[in-house]
């Protein structure tokens, strides 16, 4: 197998082979990824014969026999500019796997040496990014994130050359294809049409049959297949804006053909909520900025349009005229798509039963501006928003509770300016002139969010059903039996807890219950009524506002450890990451789902990998 860098014409991959991982050790595997290959991974373990096949097989020290392992030929869009032919420069499919659930899945080694694709670059990973890496794929997947997935790191001595000298890493993952659309736009770089379609028949017929053969006969099938990789593309970023992920490089080459999280380099949680925000600090101009990136995902799709349009100009009939019509039809269906997903995720984090048309408009678009001015650590703001926001609370508790998310949100920022010494750089709550309207306008949301979760209550018991005011409720529901209303997303018998014994003191928004009530509409409701929809609301948000995310200053603890041999910080967070909406025990609690210490705050990461 030559591997020497060199331009691949014509072809889709190159047959490569992994080099042999000098003293192999197993970092962390994980389980419910091991499931996906049929792998009973406690059990693998357990037996010394399996293990030992196991740290082979995810090392790339023994390939299996039956496989011919391979890397793949794209080209992509970096940074807005064409970069040519690039491919799996350090990643090597060991092959693919059809499950008893007859899914395929193509097992990919990440680091294993170098490709025809290497370029000027060594083929190897580091052990710091290949935790990154497998932590980040494994909870995105547990968010509900679509996403590629990690089965395993192992760590060596391989000796990798970056800032400084660090040691080489393994990360097996897992995808049903790794096509991205920078495969297809390399095609027709260098004109050759046949084999842009070669591919894009086999991704559709592999990954998209249902598609295709299902849906819309009106459409041909090119048109069937784009039109569900821009619903994929925006369904995938609709969540990374909801659950305040940054990829950081969001290049062509790094946009899976299915709408899958792909190539975890930079990527960043928000901690604190600034729409501008850019994690990746080769980034200068922003272009992947936290905001932007719904906007760079329907670039991307652009690109890939025009990569594939021959298809479509065949399959209208030769017309360029049509074919462009039906791109920017297709292309048109992205911003629906997206903001129809941000609005029902956004609307299930704040715990609505109902997703209403001018949800987007009146809450949630108030909401994030506003956050964007204060902001506030954006998990914790949902966190604590699930659990302290009260239906009966009174203008002064609504008021404190703004107060105290502002006086959070600024400790941040002083914090920040101290160990800059200086400057913030962007407007936040921290200007003492500023913080008087923000928590207003915070207080005025609250507001609006009130009556918004009384305008879907179902109606209260007996007593209060003769207030005339009852004209609120809608929909309509089972009179008189608040225990057994039904709603979409209803929690389970298990589920009217609002917090479990371990539950921390709120970290932002402390609202003591209250018996006042500011509001008409709440006169109509009793107090207990009132606190058993606050629960079941609590129940209902606590699975849409995770406890536990990889935070950047996280990720760092653990592989500082791992640095030193000692790899159960990996472990035990990947073990949170796993369950991310439970509270956790208050240990838990106060070493992974505690407020950014400030030491972190401005915690700048290199960006090797
Ligand atoms: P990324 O920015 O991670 O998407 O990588 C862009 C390109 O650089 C891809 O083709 C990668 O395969 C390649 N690449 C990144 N790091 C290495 C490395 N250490 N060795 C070989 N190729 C690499
Ligand atoms: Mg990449
Ligand atoms: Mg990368």
């Amino acid at each position: 197998v030559a591997r020497t860098p060199r331009q691949v014409l014509g072809a889709h991959f190159s047959y490569t082979e992994p080099d042999q991982t000098p003293n192999p050790v197993l970092v962390s595997a994980s389980a419910p990824c091991a499931e996906l290959l049929d792998i009973d991974l406690l059990e693998t373990l357990k037996t010394p014969s399996e293990r030992d096949a196991f740290l082979g097989l995810v090392s790339g020290n023994s390939v299996p026999a039956a496989t011919n392992p391979w890397s793949l030929c794209y080209g992509g869009h970096q940074f807005g500019s064409w970069a040519a032919q690039l491919g799996d420069g350090r990643a090597i499919t060991i092959g693919e796997v059809t499950n008893s659930r007859n899914e395929k899945w193509e097992v990919q080694l990440k680091g294993a040496g170098m490709t025809p694709y290497s370029r000027f670059a060594d083929g190897y990973a580091v052990l710091r990014s290949s935790i990154r890496e497998y932590l980040c794929s494994e909870a995105m997947h547990h968010l509900g994130v679509p996403t590629t997935r990690a089965l395993s790191i192992v760590g060596s001595t391989r000796p990798v050359q970056r800032e400084t000298q660090e040691t080489g890493a393994v990360v097996c993952r897992l995808a049903p294809t790794w096509v991205r659309f920078g495969n297809f736009e390399l095609f027709i770089s260098r004109g050759d049409i046949p084999n842009m379609r070669k591919l894009a028949d086999w991704v559709i017929d592999n990954h998209f049959a249902d598609v295709v053969n299902g849906g819309d006969s009106q459409k041909g099938r090119y048109s069937s297949w784009l039109t569900d990789v821009v619903r994929r593309t925006a369904v995938m970023i609709a969540h990374w804006q909801a659950v305040g992920f940054c990829h950081g490089v969001m290049n062509t080459d790094n946009m899976s053909v299915l709408g899958l999280t792909l190539d975890y380099g930079p990527f960043q949680f928000l901690d604190k909520y600034d729409p501008e925000y850019i994690c990746n600090h080769s980034d200068t101009s922003g272009r992947y900025s936290f905001d932007s990136q719904p906007g760079v995902g329907f670039w991307n799709l652009t690109k890939l349009a025009s990569t594939i349009s021959p298809l479509i100009v065949a399959e209208v009939g030769d017309s360029r005229t049509k074919a462009e019509e039906t791109l920017r039809e297709i292309l048109a269906t992205y911003p629906v798509v997206f903001h129809n997903t941000y609005r029902e995720l956004m609307c299930k984090k704040l715990g609505l039963r109902t997703v209403r048309s001018d949800d987007l408009d009146e809450i949630i678009t108030p909401l994030m501006d506003v956050l964007g001015k204060v902001q506030p650590d954006y998990s914790l703001f949902f966190r604590s928003l699930s659990t302290d926001f009260k239906l009966a609370a009174s203008h002064d508790e609504d008021a404190a509770a703004a107060a105290a998310v502002l006086s959070a949100a600024s400790a941040n920022q002083a914090s920040c300016k101290n160990r800059n010494g200086g400057a913030s750089s962007s407007s936040s709550a921290s200007s003492a002139t500023a913080a008087p309207p923000l928590a207003g306008a915070l207080e005025a949301w609250y507001a609006k969010y009130r009556a918004r979760l009384l305008s879907e209550l179902p109606a209260s018991p007996a007593p209060v059903e003769t207030a005339a005011a009852d004209q609120q409720q809608q929909p309509p529901q089972p009179n008189g039996n608040i225990n057994g209303t039904p709603t979409p997303t209803a929690p389970s018998s298990s589920s009217s807890t609002t917090s479990s014994p371990h539950s921390s003191p709120p970290a932002i928004l402390p609202l003591p219950s209250s018996s006042s009530s500011s509001s008409s509409s709440i006169n109509h409701h009793p107090q207990s009524f009132l606190a058993h929809e606050d629960a079941l609301r609590t129940t209902r948000m606590k699975r849409a506002n995770p406890k536990y995310i990889l935070r950047n200053h996280l990720a760092q603890q653990v592989i500082e450890q791992a640095e030193q041999g000692d790899f159960n910080g990996v472990n035990e967070l990947l073990r949170l990451l796993q369950d991310p909406f439970q509270d956790g025990t208050l240990e838990e609690q106060g070493r992974w789902a505690g407020p950014v210490p400030s030491w972190a705050l401005e915690l700048k990461l290199s960006c090797s990998s």
